[in-house]
């Protein structure tokens, strides 16, 4: 009898799992997603954008992060945590990567020597002023072209064996069942599973927690990132996103709290978090922050994410927490994202809407969908001091001089949740439910598509160990 191996999630974390695992004598494998395959998902339609085969990952701005060449850790993974050596496992997936994307693009391209030594200018100024500069290899491949590789994925995966079950969802599991429901006829069935491997991304971390608790699976909460989104003259961050698009700096607050720049977005508009979005905060009903950089539409302003990181205690809830931040808001009677000029900010007062055409620096978000005063009103006072901190700390020459300046813009609140945080052993696998594995974003192991494939490579390494091959 062949082994049954169940992959919940169709993400690249599931793809790289499965992928690992495919064509192994004596293992059956079953990937089962709740949306359609690549090539039947409509990016209009909000279903599809978030579900189907390559999960999030296909409709993403296709920027794929690995190993990094620059910084004291890695991006968009903590397999740390759990003893792995993270820089080993984004290698191997960028060497899987690379298998997908030289037969279509070709050639992956490398950091440039003028590009590194740059960026190592960099890394010493910041080193210099106590910071962390953190520059991975990347390929950016863009939205447009992404579905054609993840099809490529999915066709191979196929050609090895793999079974992909779209249009079925995971409803439920227990020691060696999966419980599923077709998502078009609502018939109910179920699989026998020798193992079980639940990637169910950022959106299904919900479904997934509720089970985890059902089941006494011990689990607990990531920290939370609260601050705000800067916007400045682009010139400001221009010899920084010139090197990397992203430009990733973090620091200290004296106090230990950790503060960080995320998600730059040169020449870039600032934007509303869309309707339905952070389903770990029960869906948006209230405003919060973002950024996006269009190739068409280029504005004269860089904006980006600068984050404070919550270390809630073990038994708080950061989703709850986060919620209640963008609760305080909208009970102040904030019911857009809050703007304010720095310059008001560092007088201590609120920034007046009648004087918004006076200002240096313009909004790039829309003027319906802010509210010009003070950012203050729902943000707990040590964020506010980290976030004042941080201002001034970057404002630095050679990285962000010029930004701690009266022009600059601040949007907010802006929350990033790190998920759940599951008790496994070192390959992933719940020290509470034997045969359970976990990997992606929504399992908190991931924060990206370079480390949801990392973490699927490892748990199904964990899953090949376990059912006695050689897993490397
Ligand atoms: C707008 C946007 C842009 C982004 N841009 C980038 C970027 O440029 N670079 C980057 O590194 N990261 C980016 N990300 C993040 C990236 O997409 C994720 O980190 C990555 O996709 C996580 O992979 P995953 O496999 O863990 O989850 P997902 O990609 O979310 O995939 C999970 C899959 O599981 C399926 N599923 C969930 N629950 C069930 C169930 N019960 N039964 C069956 N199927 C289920 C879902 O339908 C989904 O297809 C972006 C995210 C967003 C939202």
């Amino acid at each position: 009898m062949p082994k049954q191996v169940i992959i919940v999630g169709a993400g690249p974390a599931g793809l790289f799992a499965a992928d690992k695992l495919a064509g192994t004598p004596g293992l059956e494998v079953i990937l089962i997603e709740q949306g359609k395959r690549v090539e039947e998902r409509r990016r209009e339609i909000d279903f599809d954008r978030a579900c189907g085969v390559a999960g999030i990952g296909a409709y993403s701005d296709g920027k794929h992060i690995f190993d990094t060449v620059f910084g004291s850790r890695q991006i968009g993974t903590n397999l740390t945590e759990l003893g792995v050596d993270d820089k080993e496992y984004l290698i191997k997936s960028k060497q899987r990567f690379a298998f997908f994307y030289v037969p279509i693009f070709g050639k992956m391209p490398e950091i440039t020597p003028e590009r590194e030594s740059r960026a190592r200018e960099i890394a010493t100024i910041a080193g210099k002023n106590d910071m962390d500069y953190i520059l991975a290899h990347d390929y950016h491949i863009g939205t447009d072209r992404l579905p054609e590789l993840m099809k490529s994925i999915q066709d191979s995966l196929e050609k090895r064996g793999v079974q992909i079950r779209t249009n079925e969802k995971v409803t439920s599991f227990r020691h060696g069942t999966v419980y599923t429901q077709d998502t078009r006829t609502r018939v109910e069935g179920s699989y026998l599973a020798d193992v079980i491997l639940i990637a169910p991304g950022r959106d299904g971390s919900i479904w997934l927690e509720k089970l985890l608790k059902a089941k006494n699976i011990e689990h607990a909460s990531r920290p939370i990132d609260v601050g705000f989104r800067i916007e400045t003259d682009a010139a400001v961050l221009r010899h920084l996103t010139d090197i990397e698009r992203d430009v990733k700096l973090e620091f200290r607050h004296p106090n230990g709290d950790m503060i960080r720049t995320f998600c730059v977005c040169p020449y870039g508009q600032v934007s509303k978090e869309g309707k339905n979005r952070k389903p770990e905060l029960g869906g948006l009903d209230f405003c919060l922050v973002n950024g996006a950089s269009s190739s068409v539409h280029l504005s004269n302003n860089t904006n980006f994410a600068l984050l404070v990181r919550m270390p809630l205690r073990n038994e708080a809830n950061n989703a709850n927490w986060g919620l209640k931040i963008a609760e305080a808001y909208r009970e102040a009677g904030v019911d857009k994202i809050i703007l304010q000029r720095m310059g008001d900010l560092i007088q201590e007062r609120s920034s007046k809407p009648g004087k918004v055409h006076e200002w240096r620096i313009k909004p790039t978000l829309p003027e319906s969908d802010y509210m010009v005063g003070d950012v203050r009103i729902g943000m707990p006072a040590r964020i506010m001091d980290s976030i004042r901190y941080g201002l001034r700390k970057l404002s630095v020459p050679g990285l962000m001089e010029g930004l701690n300046q009266d022009s600059t813009l601040i949007y907010g609140p802006e929350i990033k949740m790190h998920g759940i945080k599951i008790a496994t052993d070192s390959y992933l696998q719940s020290t509470s439910m034997p045969g359970l594995y976990f990997a992606g974003d929504g399992t908190g192991f991931s924060r990206g598509i370079g480390g949801a494939m990392a973490s699927g490579i490892r748990a199904a390494e964990g899953i090949l160990k376990q059912l006695g091959y050689d897993s490397k």
